[in-house]
């Protein structure tokens, strides 16, 4: 079987390649190699695709981040009174055309997609690939798909809309069989992440990390979070996880690796001090980063250590308020005591304070700005990067209930447009991210 696998654009405001891959296609990649079947991968988003140099040159960090190609696109009406560029990031819209042209005739093609409000990219991949291909049942997965499926019915020319959860796989195998009169060799399909092989990087010329999970879902339910409704928590075998980092390192020779869960340090004595100890023992140098952020609670002063040790790199933490209020009334995963003493474990294991990331949430509901400016004195007093990141409304969360939010059109979930609020509050946020560039930069002296 021939299988077309695609990652759209991103339509937005701005973006960055913070370590983004479409990790559920390639774990999916995987699982159709070892099916024997024939595979193709599109992604919009490879920064390093060998056409895209003639458009841009790439350029990194010293951990593989950067800008993506833009093009700046005609606004869509109901983002009219917003004064910012609306872009397309993501390879020209030519070379996606031509690699179409290029793979074999597909069985079946499957679209993932991202953030809610990046449908348009979606929306346009869909309808291109339907011009070029237009007999192919097209499934369309992800985010968007699983958390505004009757919008994705209504709006893509996707043939089906998959919201099923990395818990449970088989059910798309079985719609792909349908859908193409094919059979896979059952006892090959996993029957959960917790037997998905490595992810397959095979489709990129030039990588400069990996990402992949050790875990998906969280126990946690904070009400403005939708990670579970997207699996159960399950995580995957320490000496598993040991055994695909270096099968990765081993195969792609890369460094830099970016682990995508959601709950890493959770069952903190069980799960990541095996994973650490080991890749401690092999001696390999290898770079580790957290884009989700970590959970301070589960930062014990041996956990700090073997994450210094193993070079976690500038880790990240969630914390999103100091207010004891709000934190028990959204899901209760930490306390000012509990991120306190994180902070200090990990000073004395040896990392720099001006050299830890924490993310706080602004522009929520109910929220007054002072409590913003206090959790952001409150950070930088400690020593420690503030990382500002925006509310969004997101479909099926308890908030989303509590709130009773209606944007019926995910557009209007964007956080870049602040959604709970209205204009007239843009200037007041700006100030607060000029505050907290002063702050960083007075820590960092840059
Ligand atoms: S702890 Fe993090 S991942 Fe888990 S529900 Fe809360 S916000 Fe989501």
């Amino acid at each position: 079987m021939r299988i077309l696998l695609v990652n759209p654009w991103i339509y937005d405001f701005s973006a960055y390649d913070l370590w983004s891959k479409p990790l559920g296609l390639l774990y999916l990649a995987s699982i159709f190699r070892n099916l024997d079947c024939e595979i193709s991968l599109i992604d919009c988003l490879d920064r390093f695709h060998p056409t895209l140099a003639n458009f841009y040159s790439p350029k990194s960090n010293l951990w593989g981040c950067g800008k993506y190609y833009p093009q700046v696109v005609d606004k869509p009406v109901i983002l009219a009174p917003y004064p910012r560029r609306y872009k397309r990031f993501g390879l020209p819209g030519q070379i996606f055309c031509q690699e179409i042209e290029k793979i074999p005739p597909p069985d079946i093609i499957l679209v993932t997609s991202g953030m809610t409000y990046w449908y348009p990219g979606v929306i346009e991949t869909v309808n291109i690939i339907k011009q070029k291909i237009p007999k192919i049942p097209i499934i369309l997965g992800g985010t968007y798909a699983t958390l505004c499926t009757e919008h994705a019915k209504k709006y893509t020319k996707a043939d089906f809309i998959f919201s099923g959860s990395a818990g449970e796989i088989k059910p798309l195998f079985f719609l792909i069989e349908k859908l193409t009169g094919k059979k896979f060799a059952s006892e090959k399909i996993p029957d959960s992440f917790l037997e998905f092989p490595p992810p397959d990087y095979n489709f990129y010329q030039h990588l400069e990390y990996i990402v992949l999970r050790t875990s998906v879902g969280c126990p946690f339910q904070c009400s403005y979070c939708a990670v579970s409704q997207f699996s159960p928590f399950l995580q995957k075998k320490a000496e598993n996880v040991v055994q695909e980092i270096i099968f990765l390192h081993e195969k792609y020779q890369v460094k830099n690796f970016v682990f995508y869960d959601d709950a890493l340090l959770v069952n903190s004595q069980e799960h990541i001090p095996k994973i650490l100890k080991e890749i401690k023992e092999t001696k390999l140098k290898l770079f580790f980063h957290t884009p989700n952020g970590l959970h301070p609670r589960f930062i014990s002063e041996e956990t700090a250590q073997l994450l210094y040790q193993t070079n976690f790199v500038q880790p990240r933490l969630s914390l999103e308020t100091t207010n004891p209020e709000r934190q028990k009334k959204t899901g209760n995963k930490i306390t000012n005591e509990e991120f306190i003493q994180a902070i200090k474990n990990l000073n004395r294991v040896g990392y720099q304070t001006k050299n830890i990331g924490v993310y706080l949430m602004y522009a929520c509901p109910e929220e007054n700005l002072n409590e913003v400016y206090e959790s952001v004195n409150f950070v930088h007093q400690l020593g420690a990067k503030v990382l500002l990141v925006e509310y969004s409304p997101i479909p099926g969360t308890k908030d989303w209930v509590t709130y009773n939010f209606n944007f019926p059109d995910p557009l209007l979930q964007n956080n870049s447009i602040f959604p709970l609020y209205p204009l007239e509050y843009w200037q007041e946020f700006q100030k607060l991210k000029d505050y907290v560039r002063k702050l960083n930069q007075r820590l960092t002296g840059k």
